[in-house]
C-alpha cells in the first residue's frame, strides 16, 4: 500500500556556518541519528573535504565519495553507502572534493550539480525522508551548491563570543542563492550548540540570538557534553555511543522539535 503519510521527496536541510568548530559535523550526525530515532530514513552527504562526517559515522571505503557525484556525474547507487544504523546512510567525501571548488569555476551549471546529482532518477527507490548536508567551513561554491539543493539552512551558532558575528554574511549569501537560484530556500533555523549554563557568556549569546533571530532560534540548546565529543572516535552518533547521555538527549529533542515543525507546515 502507498504510504500517503510519506512525502514524494526527501526534505533537503544544509547544515551550514562559515566559521569551523562549531557543530556542523556534530549536529548532522546526530540529528540524522535522532531523525532515524523517529523512524525517519536519512542521508547524510558530507561535503566537507575533511570528511568528519564519514569518520564519525564509520565509513572505511572511500572509493565513491561526494567528488564523483558533484563532478563526475556517478550514480547513486554507486555512492550511497549503509552505516551501522538502520536506517541511515551516507555519501562519504575524501580530500579530494578540496579541488571540487577550483573545477567547479568554469562549468556553466557549477551551482547546481549537487541539486541536479540528488534528484537524479533512482533517488525515489532509497525512500529518504531526509538528507542533511554537512557544508565545509566557508561560503565556497560547494556550500553554495549545498544551498541550491536544500529546502532550508540549519545553521549550528557555538555559543561563545563572536557567535552572531559572521552570521549576516551567511545570511547574505542566503539571500543571493534565493535571488539566483533557490527562491524558496528557508532558513530551517539557528541551534545554539556547546552550550554551558554556567558560563555567563553562553546565556549572553542565547539571549542575544533570541532577541535578534526571535523564533527563528530553535527551543532546543545543544548542551557542551564530553560523550558528544567522544563518540566520533568510536564511530558512532552520540545516540548510540551513549544513549542517556545529556548530548544524546538534547540532540534527540532537536530532531523532534525540527520533525512537529515539518509536520505543521504540511498540515
Ligand atoms: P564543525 O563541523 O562546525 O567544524 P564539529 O561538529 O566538528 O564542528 O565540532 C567541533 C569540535 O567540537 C569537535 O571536536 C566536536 O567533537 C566538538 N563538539 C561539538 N559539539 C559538542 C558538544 N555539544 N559538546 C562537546 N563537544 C562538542
Ligand atoms: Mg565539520
Amino acid at each position: 500500500m502507498v504510504d500517503l503519510s510519506r512525502p514524494s521527496a526527501p526534505r533537503i536541510v544544509a547544515v551550514a556556518n562559515q566559521k569551523g568548530g562549531v557543530g556542523k559535523t556534530t549536529t548532522a550526525i546526530n540529528l540524522a541519528a535522532g531523525l532515524v530515532e523517529c523512524g525517519c530514513r536519512v542521508l547524510v552527504v558530507d561535503l566537507d573535504p575533511q570528511g568528519n562526517a564519514s569518520t564519525g559515522l564509520g565509513v572505511e571505503d572511500r572509493d565513491w565519495t561526494t567528488y564523483d557525484l558533484v563532478i563526475d556525474d556517478a550514480l547513486l547507487e554507486a555512492v550511497i553507502q549503509e552505516t551501522e544504523i538502520d536506517g541511515l546512510y551516507i555519501i562519504p567525501s575524501t580530500v579530494d572534493l578540496s579541488s571540487a571548488d577550483i573545477e567547479l569555476i568554469s562549468n556553466e551549471k557549477r551551482s547546481f550539480l549537487l541539486h541536479d546529482a540528488l534528484r537524479q532518477t533512482g533517488m525515489d527507490a532509497f525512500r529518504f525522508d531526509y538528507i542533511l548536508i554537512d557544508c565545509p567551513p566557508s561560503l565556497n561554491l560547494l556550500t553554495v551548491n549545498a544551498m541550491v539543493a536544500a529546502d532550508s539552512v540549519l545553521i549550528p551558532l557555538q555559543s561563545e563570543f563572536f557567535a552572531l558575528e559572521g552570521l549576516s554574511q551567511l545570511m547574505l549569501t542566503v539571500r543571493e542563492v534565493r535571488q539566483t537560484a533557490n527562491p524558496d530556500l528557508r532558513i530551517e533555523g539557528v541551534v545554539l550548540t556547546m552550550f554551558d549554563n554556567r558560563n555567563n557568556l553562553s546565556r549572553q549569546v542565547e539571549k542575544d540570538a533570541r532577541d535578534n533571530l526571535g523564533e527563528m532560534v530553535f527551543k532546543t540548546k545543544i548542551p557542551r557534553n564530553v560523550r558528544v565529543s567522544e563518540a566520533p572516535s568510536y564511530a558512532l552518533p552520540v545516540l548510540q555511543y551513549d544513549s542517556g547521555s545529556l548530548g544524546a538527549m538534547a540532540y534527540r529533542h532537536l530532531a523532534r522539535e525540527m520533525l512537529q515543525k515539518h509536520r505543521k507546515m504540511a498540515a
